[in-house]
């Protein structure tokens, strides 16, 4: 069983990837269920119909009996009247101070649990089961938030969970685009971090099938690249938004398609051959990296399409919003070279101009993606 422990000041806790981490709520985390006056499972609806019976069996056998909350799969999740209703539910079940909560599904299930349990009596427990490869990202590290009409992920606030359980059989059914999405926040972890892993994975074959063995091992590498920045920059001050990598742009990508038209990690990739176009132009060497990752991306199913059927305004008018853009400026992570990124403020011109090129280069490759 692979572990890693986070070390935040004042919040230590465990990230647990194994065949088995479910079995941990019986044991390791036994002593906290049990003085958990109730337990609420907040689950995605198409999680909660493949594996529900999976999480409550561990809980089960220590003889206490879990209310399960189910609310909408995926993105439709992070709302505000889901997250009001989710209180509701804990309030009508009579949770408490010390209650505990546990988020199963995504990173989307996540963040809303998170969120609910940062704001449940101003703060209680909760336990991130995450069932995603992509909330090998979202479940470590604090950062809760729900949507709002006007923006992604607009209220939220910190609240680190007790453990995160990596239950790795259940990735077993997610589907090719969920997939996709996790593997490009694992190759952002790498690009932002580590030059010869970044070779490893433009290089893998497998990047988007890959083996159960193989991803335990590549998610432990992407949730230490998160975990050492977090301890490093809890709150964002610094390093942290390094984890922003292609996420500028990319949220941009997620806005205009509507939220949940194409998944985060897609809209990443998007955002991260921006970046990286972007970086060129500051100086990243080698040069050529960019379209290298173009053409992996595209090569492995990624699409670049919104880019080509929205126009450049559309995505600046969310970018303006971002919570990153500071005093009118936008704030792009870039890479120094691979492994090494840095914070630059970019004007709207520059802006627009990479956007032109990005969809010049993506061109060629649109009728393979
Ligand atoms: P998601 O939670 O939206 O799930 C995507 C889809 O996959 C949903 O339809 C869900 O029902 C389904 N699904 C989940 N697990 C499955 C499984 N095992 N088998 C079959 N289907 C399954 O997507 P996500 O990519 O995990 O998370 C995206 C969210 O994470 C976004 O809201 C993003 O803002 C957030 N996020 C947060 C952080 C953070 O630090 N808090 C970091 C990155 C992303
Ligand atoms: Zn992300």
């Amino acid at each position: 069983m692979a572990k890693l422990t986070v070390k935040i000041p004042g919040h230590l806790y465990d990230v647990h990837i194994s065949e088995q981490a479910y079995d941990l709520l019986g044991t390791t985390y036994a002593d906290q269920l049990k003085k958990a006056d109730q337990i609420g499972i907040i689950a995605d609806e198409k999680v909660a119909d493949l594996h529900l019976e999976k999480l409550t069996t561990s809980i089960q056998s220590l003889g206490v009996a879990p209310v399960v909350k189910i609310v909408p799969a995926g993105e439709a999740s992070k709302t505000p009247a889901v997250f009001l209703d989710c209180h509701s539910f804990l309030l009508q079940h009579r949770f408490t101070r010390n209650s505990l909560l546990i988020a199963f599904g995504g990173g989307a299930c996540g963040d809303l649990t998170g969120f609910v349990a940062a704001t449940f009596m101003r703060g209680i427990a909760y336990i991130q089961c995450p069932t995603t490869i992509l909330a090998h990202d979202s479940a470590v590290g604090g950062k809760t938030a729900i949507n709002m009409p006007e923006g992604k992920n607009m209220v939220g606030s910190f609240h680190q969970p007790a453990a995160v359980l990596f239950h790795t059989p259940i990735l077993q059914t997610l589907p090719a685009r969920e997939i996709r999405s996790g593997m490009a926040e694992l190759l952002k972890h790498a690009l932002i971090s580590d030059v010869s892993w970044s070779e490893e994975l433009l290089n893998n074959q497998q990047f988007i099938s890959p083996s159960a063995e193989w991803l335990s091992v590549e998610l432990l590498k992407g949730i230490e690249v998160k975990a050492n920045i977090v301890e490093e920059d809890q709150f964002e001050h610094s390093t942290r938004k390094f984890l922003n990598f292609g996420h500028t742009f990319g949220h941009g990508v997620e806005a205009v398609c509507g939220f949940g038209g194409l998944s985060h990690g897609e809209c990443v990739m998007i955002g991260m051959a921006y970046s990286l176009i972007l970086s060129e132009r500051h100086g990243l060497q080698p040069a050529g990296i960019a379209d290298r990752l173009i053409e992996f991306a595209q090569r492995n199913g990624y699409t670049f399409e919104p880019i080509h059927q929205h126009p450049f305004t559309h995505f600046m008018d969310y970018m303006a919003k971002d919570k990153k853009a500071t005093y009118g400026q936008l704030n792009f992570v870039l890479l120094q070279d691979i492994g090494n990124p840095y914070v630059k403020p970019v004007t709207a011109e520059e802006c627009e101009s990479v956007f032109e090129e990005l969809k010049n280069r993506t061109e060629a490759g649109r009728n393979d993606s």
